[in-house]
Formats: structure tokens, sequence, C-alpha cells
């Protein structure tokens, strides 16, 4: 996705590289591009929270969810750290002014946490779920949204469980309740149970693909100060899955 969106920039000699790090060795590792040409790096499981306390300048949607997901090297040498799933989700959802007036969050982790913060700041009114439901409690808390443990009907539905990360999952698990529209993170080759559940109730569905390529054009419009190429990286993003 990215490679495809360097070569329709015309920015030839950017690459983007899969950097796998040991938690111990992230810190290090993370300081020591800069100096080897690398403009910023995304990060992901499980180095978001290492990522937040490395970087020296933080976005207001990183310092608020307490994770960053795109660092990017600025030329006096700092680090700013950035969390794009926030504004990810809202641009693949058509922006602040289409989010409904209720949402209900499915999981309290990295991906819930930015996705409940991300509706909050967009005006919704946001409960959230989790199966361990202390979790839930304490995000709830932490950003003055509501928890549940039997939602009900709501404007909007978020999975932002691993659930159907594996292509054989059921999502009978989680509480999937009346709703007129469905986003769900997880991505992968065919349909996640989630995305088929809605599908067949004709809820409004986003994939979690479209998650990724938005997320994915913001950290590339914060390295490049470049617009970022949609189509393209949405097309690269889907032969990707599909291969
Ligand atoms: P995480 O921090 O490990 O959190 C996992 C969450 O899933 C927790 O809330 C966990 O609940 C819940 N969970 C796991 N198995 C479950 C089950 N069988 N039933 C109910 N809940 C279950 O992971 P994350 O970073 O939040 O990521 C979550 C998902 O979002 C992943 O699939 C990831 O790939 C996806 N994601 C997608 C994008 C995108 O751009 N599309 C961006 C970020 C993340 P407990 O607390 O009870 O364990």
């Amino acid at each position: 996705m990215m490679t495809a969106a360097f070569a329709a920039l015309g920015l030839e000699e950017w690459r983007y590289l899969r950097l796998p790090i040991a938690p111990e060795r992230f810190a290090a590792t993370a300081r020591a591009l800069p100096s080897s040409g690398y403009r910023g790096a995304n990060v992901t499981i499980p180095h978001k929270v290492a990522a937040h306390a490395l970087a020296d300048e933080l976005g207001e949607a990183a310092a608020a969810i307490g994770a960053v997901n795109t660092l990017s090297f600025e030329p006096d040498g700092s680090i700013r750290g950035d969390n794009t799933d926030a504004g990810g989700l809202i641009d693949a959802l058509g922006g602040p002014a289409a989010v409904p007036a209720s949402a209900l969050v499915l999981g309290a982790g990295g991906a819930g946490r930015a996705a409940a913060w991300a509706l909050r700041e967009a005006g919704a009114d946001v409960e959230v779920w989790n199966r361990t439901p202390e979790r839930a409690a304490q995000l709830a808390a932490e950003l003055e949204i509501r928890h549940t443990l039997e939602p009900g009907p709501t404007d909007l539905l978020v999975n932002a469980t691993s659930v159907g990360l594996d292509p054989g999952a059921s999502a009978d698990d989680l509480p999937l309740v009346e709703t007129a529209s469905v986003v769900d993170l997880v991505y992968g080759a065919s349909p996640t149970p989630v995305i088929r559940w809605a599908t067949e109730r004709s809820a409004q569905t986003v994939d979690g693909l479209e998650v990724l390529v938005r997320q994915g054009a913001l950290s590339l419009e914060l390295w490049t100060g470049r617009v970022a190429p949609l189509e393209i990286m949405r097309e690269a993003a889907t032969r990707a899955s599909l291969s």
C-alpha cells in the first residue's frame, strides 16, 4: 500500500520496510532509525505504548489515547508520536459530520481505546463493552464515557476486539446488538464474521481494510506532507489482502 503510494507520488527513493523488533530493543532501535535515513515508522502490536513513551512530542490523539502508531523523525532530531488509528476510523466513516449520535465500541484494548476516544471527540455518545469487564470500566472512567455489560441498540457498532482474526471464528461471543451501521476493525481476505452478520441485517458496513487504508493515508501525509493517493492505496491494500 505504501509502496504503491510512494510510486504514485513520484517518491521513487522512498521505501516502506517491515522491521520486526523485540520489545526490549524497541527504544534503542527506534532512536537509531533517523541516522539510517528513516523519516518515520508505523508502530504496531506490541509497541504502541512504548512508542508513546519514546516520543518527545505527541499529537492530541496520541496523548489522549496513550498509544502511538506513527513516529515521525523531525529535522531537529526530535521524535513526534501520532495516533492515526483514531483519525483513520473517523475518515473511514466519512468524517466527523457522518458520525452518528450513539456508538457502541466492543473491545477495550489499543484499538478500542482509539475508537472510543475518536468517536467521543466526534460528538457521539459512546458506550464500551469488553470481554473482561474491568478493562471496559477503566477505559470508560478515563474517557468519561459509559461501560456496559449488556448493550442495547445503537446507531453504530464498532468491533475493536480481535474476534474474526481467525477466519473460521464465529462472533457468537460478542454482544451484536441492533444497529444501523457497523465498523469491523479486523480485516482479512474474506468478510469477517462481524461484517457477515451486519450484511445479513442490511446494516451499513465499513471493513477493517478501509480503516487500515485511512490510518495509513494519514501517516503517509505526516511523513511526506503530500496528499495521500487514497484510491491507489485502497487498490494495493485490497490486492495484498487477497494474495
Ligand atoms: P489488543 O490490545 O490485544 O485487544 C484485544 C481485544 O480483543 C481486547 O478487548 C480483548 O478482550 C478482545 N478479545 C480477544 N479475544 C476475544 C474473544 N474471544 N471474545 C471477546 N473479546 C475478545 O488488540 P488491539 O490492538 O486493540 O487490536 C484489536 C483488533 O483490531 C485486532 O484484530 C487488530 O488487527 C485490529 N486493528 C485494526 C486496525 C485497522 O487499521 N483496521 C487498527 C488497529 C487494530 P479482553 O480484554 O477480555 O482480553
